[in-house]
């Protein structure tokens, strides 16, 4: 095994082996590049010296012959006294990681070879000042020294000559400044700063395959989700210097503007500096197009450099150069970050150059950037006050008046008002404040509790969980650390950040999503190029994906938004959203009836009611299909809570004017306690225990998709069926079901080709849906429920008590709420598709849960063979744009 690479051995192909920085370098180099001769040592070292605390034994070796190699290329020898070589030593991982040491630069100075410099570069003052850094960086990164101790001794170096600025030491006063760091490394890490080369370059080493293990690197890891053993590269390269006088500098640069994606001259230049100078922002850089008047000649080359690597790394790099005494030299490149909106206008500029496909294209866009792209955004929100930090749940900004009920927030934005909901949680009967609102503030909660998922399903801001304000809605107020926001004050919240202003904070709205609602197109004017872009990304998604997108919807209103943005069907409508508001009474109704009558009453009362809704939903969704799914809640949502009920019970007790219809109620809610209402009676089981709930439901659904027919319109519903655990449950119901259709279909003389499917999303369910496979026509996935269920985890509860716990120590990344856990749910949801066609090849397959719109899951459904995704209608484009690039 080979552990060294000379940068004219590798290629930027071989990240994993000589990580992102080496595989460039070498990429340059046999571009042909101007790139300091060097050499990179293998990731696969790293693992060797942590596996076993040593480093291989033939690395000591290999690294010799590469130096030697490079010396007799240089010619001259590391640290050699009237001439020294001078090394830099930097880390370079697979992936860029900020915890991890950066560079030691310098390396091969000592007391002897510092006069060697001094002559070689005629310059005293530089070669002291090369030494102090060397010390400085080599203390603290390889030795431990605190850092501080050596700026504390530069400033006092400073103000003991008067002075401010470190150009203003000269030589005599580096000269003693680096005796000082001397007597502080030895201090402070218990041994004398090494004198011979090798030694410092070895250590420098060592130090580089240690950094991989700090807390910080294995922090940002686990948060980043990048794996603990792929080690780091170290690269050693020979040393240039851009502090060689007013014809040197150093700079960095884009190959275009990373902020627009635009073509031009973009970066910063500081003349007589070294790279950190410009980090620290010690002096003011230049416009790179300056340099152009200060060394036209390497301008001329650098801009050549620039396009030469473009179209060979077809993509937009961000360089990092040194000028040496009028000597261009590049130190790196990569593929460069940039903003969203840049993502989407580089890709398609790339196309129209000819230098990438439209497939590959969607690889440079994700739907994080497209979801980026699509929520109004505040301005300038520095100058505001910070209230406070909650859980970002729905991105999105939104500026308001604070209202503390729902009452007020429909009462107040009647009148015109922009209002925010604030409250400790929301709960169903908060959802017409919550329709009302511009956004949903509450203090607790996680990001799948009910604020935030009726949130995100609006496409509404919401900030879940911020803990540190105190509501209290019977004051109308809130406090937060000691300050109290009244009813009517103004607030302003972002949903992408989880950050809460006192004050208003100036939005801007999203011209992507004017564009997917149809307000504006995608013309050519400048304003118009991030919709052009997005537009021609989206076409080419469409084209290749093979995933179909529906949407979770339940009112004509989200399904024509859902159309727009490209739904092709509902997946989810979910019918206890329709039993809401006025309607509340009548489901009481419904649920106290004692007799057969009172039920039926109650039953034919809803029946009308929820026909009119099918019928508002299958004509805006005319020709596409609707899944519908039949009630699933545990039926003390529809009730009143009941410690205010007892409460009420009692006072009016006490006052002896207790009502009968009170007293009923609070027995019934006795009765429906549960201790566990999402494991109760809920789902499939109140359709088997309610005589005619389902039965109407269906009846319901039938005679609107009959009267849509009549309309010449094409409804197209598909009945599910929630919870089910086995198919026992899921005949019993399709039986009464059936039945109904066919009464409908008889009166109405109509064939209405109701197909007839369930939910998978219980455990037992996926066990064993080859045998729910025979009585349904269909599957849907309910990851929510089956993320509850499978690891155990309260989706109301556990993201606002212990996953921030999990999170920090790492046991995920990211909630197995948010993205589908492959391992665990994901491989149920595997072996059930595969189950489920065995028994019924035509079987339909999808998901609904919050997870089919959420991007990484979208490419795992891709792999799984699910037919379609459905999420909120916001989520559409961004689940369009995942399945396009899941297949291209
Ligand atoms: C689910 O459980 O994934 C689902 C879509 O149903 P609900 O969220 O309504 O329980
Ligand atoms: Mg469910």
């Amino acid at each position: 095994e080979k552990f060294v690479y000379d940068f004219t051995e590798g290629n930027k192909d071989l990240k994993d082996l000589l990580g992102g920085k080496g595989a460039n370098l070498a990429e340059m180099t046999n571009l042909g590049l101007p790139v300091p001769p060097g050499f990179t040592i293998t990731t696969e070292a790293c693992k060797v010296y942590l596996d076993s605390g040593e480093e291989p034994t033939e690395l000591r070796a290999e690294v010799s012959a590469h130096l030697d190699a490079l010396e007799a290329r240089m010619g001259k020898k590391l640290g050699q006294a009237d001439d020294p070589l001078l090394v830099s030593v930097r880390s370079g991982a697979k992936f860029s990681m900020p915890g991890m040491m950066d560079t030691v630069l310098n390396i091969g100075l000592s007391d002897e070879s510092v006069a060697g410099l001094t002559a070689q570069a005629g310059d005293e003052r530089f070669a002291w000042d090369s030494y102090r850094r060397l010390i400085q960086m080599f203390g603290k990164t390889v030795l431990g020294v605190d850092g501080d101790l050596f700026e504390e001794a530069l400033e006092a170096a400073k103000e003991a000559k008067g002075v401010t600025v470190d150009v203003d030491l000269d030589a005599a006063d580096l000269k003693k400044l680096v005796g000082r760091f001397k007597e502080i490394v030895a201090r402070d890490a218990g041994r004398e700063f090494p004198q011979d080369p090798r030694e410092q370059m070895d250590l420098a080493i060592k130090a580089v395959f240690d950094s991989w293990n700090t807390d910080r690197a294995k922090l940002y890891r686990r948060q980043e989700r990048i794996p603990g053993d792929l080690g780091t590269a170290v690269n050693v390269c020979s040393m240039v210097f851009g502090n060689l006088g007013p014809d040197s500098g150093t700079g960095v640069a884009f190959t275009r503007d990373p902020a627009s994606g635009h073509q031009g001259v973009y970066g910063d230049y500081l003349q007589n500096a070294q790279g950190e100078d410009v980090v620290a922002g010690i002096r003011n850089t230049v416009p790179l197009a300056e340099l152009e008047s200060i060394d036209k000649k390497s301008y001329d080359q650098l801009m050549q450099i620039m396009e030469t690597l473009e179209t060979h790394y077809k993509d937009l790099c961000d360089i990092e150069f040194t000028i040496e005494r009028g000597q261009l030299w590049m130190l790196q490149t990569r593929v460069g970050k940039r903003t969203a909106g840049a993502a989407f206008r580089i890709a398609t500029q790339l196309v129209d150059q000819g230098l990438i496909d439209e497939a590959e294209a969607l690889q440079r866009v994700n739907g994080a950037q497209l979801a980026q792209l699509m929520f109004p955004r505040f301005d300038d929100e520095a100058t505001t006050e910070l209230l406070g930090r909650g859980i970002a749940a729905s991105p999105g900004a939104a500026v308001g008046k604070a209202v503390f009920d729902s009452y007020t927030a429909i009462k107040w934005s009647r009148s015109g008002e922009k209002v925010i909901l604030i409250r400790r949680e929301t709960n169903p009967d908060d959802l017409d404040g919550m329709i009302a609102a511009e956004a949903i503030l509450t203090s607790r909660g996680g990001k799948t509790s009910h604020a935030a998922v009726v949130a995100r399903g609006m496409g509404k801001t919401c900030v879940c969980g911020a803990e540190d304000l105190e509501v209290d809605t019977k004051r109308r107020r809130m406090t937060v650390g000691g300050r109290v926001i009244e009813e009517g004050d103004v607030v302003s919240i972002d949903g992408s950040t989880g950050k809460v202003y006192l004050g208003e904070v100036p939005v801007v709205p999203s011209p992507v999503v004017e564009y997917f609602e149809g307000r504006m197109h995608a013309g050519a004017d400048d304003a118009d190029e991030l919709v052009a872009a997005v537009h021609r990304i989206m076409a080419y998604a469409d084209r290749v994906r093979r995933l179909r997108v529906r949407a979770n919807a339940d009112n004509a209103e989200d399904a024509l938004r859902a159309r727009r943005f490209g739904a092709q069907g509902i997946g989810l409508c979910r019918t206890e959203h329709m039993f809401l508001g006025e309607r509340r009474e009548m489901v009481e109704k419904l649920i106290l009836a004692d007799t057969d009558a009172e039920r039926e009453t109650a039953l034919e009362e809803l029946l009308p009611l929820q026909k009119a809704d099918f019928i508002e939903l299958f004509e805006a969704m005319d020709g596409l299909p609707v899944t519908v799914r039949l009630l699933d809640p545990p039926l003390h949502e529809f009730l009143p809570d009941i410690t205010e009920l007892s409460v009420r019970v009692a006072l009016a007790e006490s006052r002896k004017d207790a009502n009968e219809n009170d007293l009923r109620l609070l027995q019934a809610v006795h009765k429906l306690h549960e201790q566990n209402p999402m494991l109760g009676l809920r789902g499939v089981r109140l359709g088997l225990v309610i005589p005619g709930l389902f039965a109407m439901q269906v009846r319901a659904i039938a005679e609107a998709a009959a009267e849509r027919k009549n309309a010449k319109g094409d409804p197209r519903a598909e009945i599910m069926i929630p919870l089910v655990g086995t198919v026992q449950e899921l005949e019993i119901v399709r039986e009464e079901a059936d039945q109904v259709i066919a009464e409908v279909e008889a009166a109405t003389g109509t064939r209405l080709k109701l197909t007839i499917g369930t939910m998978i999303e219980l455990p037992r369910a996926a066990l064993t849906a080859g045998q729910i496979a025979e009585a349904a026509q269909f599957f849907s996935f309910g990851t929510n429920d089956l993320t509850q269920t499978v690891w155990g985890f309260s989706r109301d509860d556990v993201e606002a008590s212990f996953f921030t716990a999990y999170l920090e120590k790492g046991i995920f990344g990211v909630s197995p709420f948010e993205t589908i856990d492959k391992d665990g749910v994901g491989s149920l949801v595997r072996s059930a598709v595969a189950a489920g066609r065995a028994t019924r090849p035509d079987l339909k397959l999808g998901v609904c849960g919050e997870h089919g719109g959420d991007p990484e899951s979208v490419h795992f459904f891709h792999e799984v063979g699910l037919d379609y995704v459905s999420c909120s209608p916001f989520r559409i484009p961004v689940a369009r744009l995942e399945a396009g690039r899941a297949a291209a």
